[in-house]
């Protein structure tokens, strides 16, 4: 499970939302069996979809986010619901590209130039979607812009995974701080000075640091209350009964070809490989409350 906590600074012009999504993005990675630099593209929106969805109101509300580069990755969507809880998936997980000239993972290398899409289903008939160019496809920074020009809010984001010799996931965090309407000039001031000089989130997850010791080391001076501590997981949300809607949904046609042919179906939910298997009998059930 990852751990996350959001807090305030007590004079409540700057709130914070850091999780620690280690055991998230390891999750992905073995569903998915993405490589080194899929997993630090992928476990980065993983990550930015479990802050952002934590701050969606009510349980019937999700948000989806799709990272649609040119690079070889492909796409990248992932899934939240209010809670944090996220699942996704990539085009080309098995992409991979050598390390930068920084000696780090070129996450922007893999991702591309394109666009950044923010569906928020928020339980209303039209989903609200919001879109920008990606500014620089390591994720984090897109974030920060996205927030921006889409939703006016002023942010600082930050996304880190950090992946041993063996592929595994060491650390993998994030954060985003929000400039809120009644902040001050020095909060502001402070949050935007600590924040030129602040270690890599997944290094301090790495190094052990506690979640309050992440809010602290954005804060620095300014005092604060954690409002709230959560255990967001990797979770799909798939079931048998979404399969079935899926199914009737490409129609009698379809169907009735699909039973004559193979006589049975298989589907593999793509966010967590689960099987779901229908019989013909199944299949012909179905077909009774399919559209031609
Ligand atoms: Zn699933």
């Amino acid at each position: 499970m990852g751990r996350m906590l959001k807090a305030i600074t007590n004079k409540g012009g700057v709130s914070i939302t850091v999780l620690d999504s280690t055991d998230i993005v390891s999750k992905a990675r073995e569903l998915h069996s993405t490589s080194m630099t899929a997993t630090a593209a992928f476990g980065r929106v993983l990550t930015a979809a479990s802050l952002l969805g934590s701050n969606l109101k009510t349980e019937k509300e999700s948000i989806t986010l799709r990272v649609m580069g040119d690079g070889p990755i492909g796409d990248i969507i992932a899934v939240s619901d209010n809670l944090g809880n996220v699942r996704g998936v990539c085009s080309n997980p098995n992409a991979d590209l050598p390390l930068n000239e920084k000696g780090k993972f070129d996450v922007s290398g893999l991702v591309g130039k394109g666009i950044l899409a923010v569906s928020k289903d928020l339980g209303l008939k039209e989903p609200y979607i919001g879109q920008v160019d990606l500014v620089s496809g390591e994720i984090a920074e897109d974030i920060a812009f996205y927030l921006l020009s889409s939703e006016q809010q002023p942010s600082a984001c930050a996304l880190g995974v950090r992946i041993g010799k063996d592929l595994s996931v060491e650390a993998a965090a994030g954060y985003i701080t929000r400039i809120l309407p009644d902040a001050t000039d020095y909060e502001i001031d402070t949050i935007e000075n600590n924040l030129k000089t602040i270690i890599p989130v997944s290094s301090m997850v790495k190094s052990d640091y506690e979640l309050t010791d992440i809010v602290k080391a954005v804060f620095n001076s300014l005092e604060f209350t954690v409002l709230e501590e959560t255990n967001p997981d990797y979770l799909c949300t798939c079931s048998k009964t979404r399969m079935e809607k899926a199914l009737i949904s490409i129609g009698k046609n379809e169907l009735n070809e699909i039973i004559n042919v193979d006589g049975k179906a298989e589907i593999v939910c793509r966010f967590c490989n689960s099987v779901y298997s229908f019989s013909k009998i199944e299949l012909e059930k179905l077909l009774e409350s399919a559209v031609s």
